[in-house]
């Protein structure tokens, strides 16, 4: 039996968004900057998915801008408006809990002579509204805080941030690629938002910005001046169009059903003792995030017996678990480096079966039985 319990890391494509993207690899395969017949319909592709994506977040098809994912959407909001906005202040306010593409961009701008601010959180990741009011200097000229976590699932405040930065005149930017189509999102007090594909069952390598109308941003890129010339480059035809399609797939329902998925998962675990559960509970916690610390034992050696079990899962984010580092979530939540260290993420989605969850709950408690009694860290 396989089961992938790893969706925060990437789902898999459905088949509607497969069928989908078909054509624009072998029938409407041309430029949609040509003016022949061949262009024209991966133009109109592009902007019947440009349509979609906005209608989904509430907004003009002119505000969104594709890019090649969650990453580059990132780095193009964080650096585009330090960029655009140097003339104005030098200050940005994060979090110590956002996604690597934003704090790796932050750490850069910091030898660029920019100052970044980053936010603790509390025991279950949130950002404290206040605390972002309190960092505001007339310096700022954006906050990033991040919708929801990819670790440990917390959503955060981001209306009242929103509404915070507002008032005081200064963007705001929120990295939306666990959320999207799983969390409403109200754009009202935002004014960069970034979404990915391949976290939403459409293809890997495409994403978008959303860029508020009239907000002062700059492109990393420079070239033949596509996407309003913010992101120039030939657009990703069958990306763009999966992306669509797999943005209008997810519904109401699933999310409820994942809820359920996630809710089993976590309480079945807590049943095994020296268990502790990262992040949040209830309505403020990711509908297809479990986070979970197991005492005594080191979250890649879960991984590895799990793994030969055909379970798939993972310790934290998949970019952090390339190296030894405890989890910087784990860390800023207050965990000490050994909880951190035995941290396992379960992550959901609509392809997987209250089977699958059974299936995990009966391959990890003798893992970690097993492990424990190996263990030179217990007693
Ligand atoms: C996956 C992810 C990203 C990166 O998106 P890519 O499309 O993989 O580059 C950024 N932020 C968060 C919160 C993510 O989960």
């Amino acid at each position: 039996m396989k089961v992938y319990l790893d969706n925060a890391a990437s789902t898999r494509v459905d088949k509607e968004v497969i069928t989908a993207m078909l054509p624009y690899f072998n029938k409407e395969y041309g430029n949609a900057s040509s003016l022949h017949d061949f262009g024209v319909e991966a133009r109109k592709a592009i902007e019947k998915s440009r349509g979609i994506i906005a209608k989904k977040l509430n907004v003009e098809p002119e505000e969104i801008i594709f890019t090649s994912g969650g990453t580059e959407s990132n780095n193009f909001a964080i650096k585009g408006i330090a960029f655009e906005n140097k003339n104005k202040g030098n200050h940005i306010i994060t979090c110590k809990i956002e996604h690597e593409c934003i704090l790796n961009p932050c750490k850069w701008l910091e030898k660029q002579g920019f100052k970044i601010t980053y936010l603790g959180v509390d025991k279950y990741g949130f950002v404290n509204p206040e605390d972002v009011k309190n960092a505001i200097t007339k310096d700022t000229i954006l906050v990033s805080i991040m919708h929801a976590n990819n670790e440990i699932g917390t959503i955060e405040p981001i209306e009242d941030i929103g509404k915070i930065c507002k008032e005081r005149g200064v963007y705001f930017h929120t990295d939306a690629c666990q959320s999207f189509t799983k969390v409403p999102i109200n754009v009202k007090n935002i004014d960069l938002v970034t979404i990915s594909s391949h976290k939403i069952h459409g293809p890997k390598g495409v994403g978008a910005l959303y860029v508020k109308n009239g907000t002062k941003i700059t492109q990393l890129q420079h070239g033949g001046g596509q996407e309003k010339n913010l992101r120039s480059g030939t657009e990703n035809t069958p990306g763009i169009v999966g992306f669509a399609k797999a943005s209008e797939l997810i519904t109401k329902k699933d999310v409820n059903y994942i809820t359920k998925l996630r809710d089993k998962t976590i309480k079945e675990v807590m049943k095994i003792t020296d268990v502790l559960l990262n992040g949040p509970s209830g309505n403020k916690r990711l509908c297809n995030n479990a986070n979970l610390s197991f005492k005594y034992i080191e979250g890649e050696s879960m991984i590895t017996l799990l793994n030969e079990s055909g379970i798939a899962c993972s310790t934290g984010s998949a970019c952090s678990s390339k190296s030894l580092e405890p989890s910087h979530v784990l860390l800023a939540i207050g965990r000490p480096p050994e909880i951190a260290h035995g941290s396992l993420r379960v992550s959901l989605s609509k392809d997987n079966t209250m089977k699958d969850v059974s299936y995990f709950i009966k391959n990890i408690k003798p893992i970690v039985k097993k492990l424990r009694e190996m263990s030179p860290l217990k007693g």
